[in-house]
């Protein structure tokens, strides 16, 4: 498999999702999203290595498909708020705990 964007993996989860994510609602989703959360959390306490692996890409669609709700670019979103630096030290590494 050829490694694409994160946009592109977000458009992709538009293409086969948005009309169901549409449906189920923001509200809904967010809660989807929490419980993903929760299965990575039960994945790493079980110490199961392959499933942390799923979970993780589970909450990374979720989150996708809460931004296509939310109409939220989120690649963009994420490198505006970390540009190559901590958004509150601007540090690169991050200096916060030093100080
Ligand atoms: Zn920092």
């Amino acid at each position: 498999m050829t490694n694409k964007t994160i946009k592109e993996f977000q458009q992709l989860m538009k293409e086969l999702y948005i009309v169901r994510d549409q449906q189920r609602g923001i509200e809904k989703s967010l809660l989807w999203l929490q419980t993903e959360q929760g299965e990575l959390i039960d994945a790493y306490l079980k110490g199961d290595t392959s499933e942390i692996v799923e979970e993780v890409a589970d909450i990374f669609a979720w989150l996708c498909s809460i931004c296509n709700l939310f109409k939220i670019d989120l690649e963009s979103a994420a490198w505006n708020k970390y540009p190559n630096k901590c958004p509150k030290c601007l540090g690169s590494p991050c200096s916060c705990f030093k100080k």
